[in-house]
């Protein structure tokens, strides 16, 4: 599935020099009659204007950019156009744009980029090849009362007798805000709501919460193939790609290592609870062992993400829902789809 979707721009150029053109696909020029549109082609990680950038799409007419990044698209008719937008030494980005429409910006990814890190990492295994994502900041609900572990498809476990000190949770909270700004890239700043609850010892808890990430600590946590692992981050996770809730699970002796062992656990099971999956193309706090903290190609990840829609593909293939130069859509209630991923426990890792 994977290897198609990178298959695209190579067919897509084929195509294109089959009807005779040099590298880049010669536009329809517009004709000065029609309604039109602009958008300021900029790179995604510099935000700087990308000069020879054009649209093409059936019945779409497009200038070609100059130093200044923008491209006028002409059309006889209003609508929504579906269009690839190409500029050499950047990824071709098939999108939807609104004709007419007030200027808007539209950000390529250099090819330069490491898209298949990037790929693993954000449209990978545990979301099913496309980009999920909070579209609003989620709440964090820490259980202070450790929780036995058992195989409980609805997520419902019995409260231990053990529970997290005042510290215990300053820890989790300072490394959770650290995990949601670096990998939003700084679009979610901070939680939306921090909740401390306490369940009474012997009692049973359900965890998962909607608009909130919950995170516990578990006696004996087990991984979904049966194994003992480290931790766990699980999502629940809309048609369109938006996530609705998430679950972090933390194994108890896992986490009674040093504070810098237990901080890595708690950033890479929050970004399985955003929506990452592991990553072993390249180096990364997403690798399946738990790597370390977010380097510097994580964060450029991080921040190429922030700015692609739920539902964004390989290579850069934004859903058919949305609309560039329009408001988000708001999207359609469906059946929820759970997604799951683990880290071996930290004691394999020095
Ligand atoms: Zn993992």
């Amino acid at each position: 599935m994977i290897w198609m979707h990178r298959c695209l721009p190579a067919a897509a150029a084929l195509l294109s020099c089959a009807i005779g053109c040099g590298d880049d696909p010669t536009p329809t020029a517009p004709t000065g009659s029609g309604q039109t549109a602009s958008v300021r082609v900029v790179g995604t990680l510099t935000d700087q204007p990308v000069s020879g950038a054009s649209a093409n799409g059936a019945a779409v007419r497009s200038t070609r950019s100059a130093g200044d990044g923008l491209v006028t698209l002409e059309t006889s008719s209003s609508g929504r156009y579906a269009v690839s937008v190409t500029a050499p030494q950047f990824v071709t980005r098939q999108t939807t744009l609104a004709i007419p429409a007030s200027e808007a910006r539209l950000d390529l990814i250099a090819s330069s980029f490491d898209m298949a890190a990037f790929d693993q990492m954000f449209r990978g295994a545990t979301s099913a090849g496309r980009l999920i994502k909070w579209t609003a900041a989620p709440a964090l609900v820490v259980q202070r009362t450790g929780l036995l572990w058992a195989n409980s498809p609805d997520d419902r476990y019995l409260a231990d007798n053990e529970q997290w000190t005042d510290a215990d949770i300053e820890g989790v909270i300072a490394d959770f805000t650290f995990g949601l700004v670096t990998i939003s890239a700084g679009v979610f700043p901070a939680f939306s709501a921090i909740r401390i609850e306490q369940a009474a010892a012997g009692t049973m808890v359900t965890v998962p919460q909607t608009g909130a990430i919950v995170v516990a600590r578990y006696r004996a946590l087990r991984g979904p193939s049966g194994d003992r692992i480290g931790g766990l981050g699980a999502t629940n996770t809309d048609a369109v790609g938006v996530i609705r809730g998430a679950v972090v699970k933390i194994d108890r002796d896992s986490e009674l290592g040093s504070p810098a062992s237990a901080r890595r656990l708690r950033v890479h099971e929050l970004g399985h609870a955003l929506g990452l999956s592991h990553v072993t193309a390249r180096a990364s706090f997403m690798a399946p062992s738990n790597g370390g903290l977010p380097n510097d190609a994580d964060m450029e990840a991080c921040r190429v993400a922030a700015r692609r829609p739920p539902g964004s593909r390989s290579p850069d293939v934004d859903p058919a829902n949305f609309v560039l130069n329009a408001a988000p859509p708001v999207s359609r209630a469906a059946t929820p789809s759970v997604a799951s991923s683990t880290t071996r426990p930290t004691r394999s890792v020095s």
